[in-house]
């Protein structure tokens, strides 16, 4: 994929002489830009909030809320086992 136009390139197209003539074609104004560029480039792409990612992060504070909640439900149930032994010992 080129990470200047988002253009996916095929198999073929990831020559280094392809990928030169991509950006000569299509990013004339970028020709001149030196690797660091490219690499700022890269970075700013691999760390982009992407779908699976919000998901991720989603679905994990849902697992925290399930686990309070299930610790909540475990207290609950306790606290009801311990009052009925109470009442059971005291008659
Ligand atoms: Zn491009």
């Amino acid at each position: 994929m080129c990470l200047l136009c988002n253009k996916v390139l095929g198999n073929d197209d990831m020559k280094p002489s392809k990928l030169q003539d991509h950006l000569r074609r299509y990013h004339p104004d970028k020709t001149e830009k030196d690797l660091k560029y490219f690499q700022t480039l890269k970075d700013k792409f691999q760390k982009r909030p992407t779908l699976d990612r919000m998901f991720a992060s989603t679905s994990q504070r849902n697992d925290d809320g399930l686990r309070a909640s299930y610790n909540i439900s475990l207290l609950i149930a306790k606290t009801a086992y311990y009052r009925r032994e109470v009442n059971f010992a005291s008659r």
